[in-house]
C-alpha cells in the first residue's frame, strides 16, 4: 500500500516537472548576446574598422591600388608633405631602383622609363 502510494506520487510529480518548461540558465553577458568586434573596439582599432567600414585605409594598410603610370592615369603618390621621395621599377625584371624627387604639382615622369607619377595630399589620422 505504501509502495503504490509513492509510485503514484512519484508519477504525478514526473508529469507535472515534464509540463512546466524549465528556464534556461543564463549568464548576465549572454542575456543580451555576444558583443560585436564593432561594440567593443576601442581607440586605434575603432578608428581603423571605422575608416574600413568607409573604405578608406588611413594607416596605409591594404596594398597600394595599381595604376596604369600614363599621363592619364599617373601612380598616385600619398605625401604629407609637398615633395617625396619615389623609387621606381621600371621593369618588372630589373633589380636597381631608379629614385627620384617628386614634387607637388603636376604628374613628372620617371627619368629613366618615363612612367608618370603625381603627388597627392595625405593627412594623417591623428
Ligand atoms: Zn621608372
Amino acid at each position: 500500500m505504501a509502495a503504490r502510494l509513492l509510485l503514484r506520487s512519484a508519477v504525478r510529480a514526473a508529469t507535472t516537472c515534464r509540463a512546466a518548461p524549465i528556464p534556461a540558465l543564463t549568464r548576465g553577458m549572454a542575456v543580451g548576446g555576444i558583443p560585436t568586434d564593432e561594440e567593443q573596439a576601442t581607440g586605434l582599432e575603432k578608428i581603423v574598422m571605422k575608416a574600413a567600414q568607409q573604405g578608406a585605409d588611413p594607416y596605409s594598410m591594404l596594398k597600394p591600388k595599381e595604376y596604369a603610370g600614363s599621363k592619364a592615369d599617373p601612380h598616385l603618390v600619398p605625401s604629407i608633405t609637398t615633395k617625396r621621395i619615389v623609387g621606381c621599377v621600371c621593369e618588372e625584371d630589373n633589380t636597381a631602383v631608379v629614385w627620384f624627387w617628386l614634387h607637388q604639382g603636376d604628374a613628372q615622369r620617371c627619368p629613366s622609363c618615363g612612367s608618370h607619377y603625381k603627388l597627392v595630399p595625405h593627412e594623417l589620422p591623428h
